[in-house]
């Protein structure tokens, strides 16, 4: 069997997609790749987590040719392709449809520098990709598109959010730090005052999560890094 760890591993953290309330039902998906191989590991297409088992698993190409397994992969496989393709070091990617992310996403904002703790995602704005049907090769190019600009995770319009990391932990502990700043950022909306963070304070955050490992390793302001 072929990536038998991040099968497994996706099983795990699908689970905590629901029991952490990143997405509910069947929405969302979870992939991980492996540079050596260029095959990436792919939660299967309308299996609950909780019924998911590590052989349900899609293992796949970039190209989206399915190397093993005989499921369908989830229908969003050249969008987690994209994150292996551009420039960022993805080894991992979570997509979610979490409440305060997608809230954004159809109000048609990006996820703003409100809380300093988005620097975990290495930029002060996470952009927000503009809406394409789900599953299109036009999502996955708007995403690439938006990837230039460094950041780790995107803001997908009228649809969810996508995070990505060198490894699952890395990438799901971003996806759980975009959701709590996604939530400040709308609850001060809410109130008509959200100071947003300059960019000159903003790249100041920055290097000090590049210096402080802890905070890439560890996530997010829920779970790990609270300095
Ligand atoms: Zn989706």
């Amino acid at each position: 069997m072929l990536m038998k760890t991040a099968r497994e591993q996706i099983v795990i953290y699908g689970n905590r997609m629901i029991t952490d309330g990143l997405t509910v039902g069947t929405a969302g998906n979870i992939s991980v790749y492996d540079p050596e191989t260029g095959y990436m590991a792919i939660s299967p297409s309308g299996i609950p987590y909780a019924d998911t088992r590590p052989e349900d698993i899609v293992i796949m190409d970039l190209h989206g040719n399915v190397v093993e397994g005989d499921k369908k992969p989830s229908s969003e496989f050249l969008l987690h392709s994209a994150f292996y393709l551009a420039d960022i070091g993805a080894q991992a990617v979570v997509h979610a449809h979490s409440m305060y992310c997608t809230t954004l996403a159809c109000m048609g904002e990006p996820l703003r520098s409100t809380h300093y703790a988005i620097a975990e995602a290495g930029i002060d704005i996470l952009p927000l990709v503009p809406y394409h049907t789900f599953g299109t090769p036009e999502l996955a190019q708007a995403t690439a598109k938006a990837l230039k600009s460094g950041g780790r995770g995107v803001i997908l319009a009228n649809h969810g959010m996508c995070a990505s990391g060198a490894s699952l932990k890395n990438a799901y502990g971003l996806a759980l730090t975009m959701e709590w700043c996604a939530q400040v950022q709308w609850r001060c909306m809410c109130t008509g005052k959200m100071n947003v963070l300059s960019k000159e304070e903003m790249d100041v955050a920055l290097e000090h999560y590049k210096t402080y490992g802890q905070a890439k390793s560890e996530g997010s302001p829920v779970s790990g890094y609270n300095g």
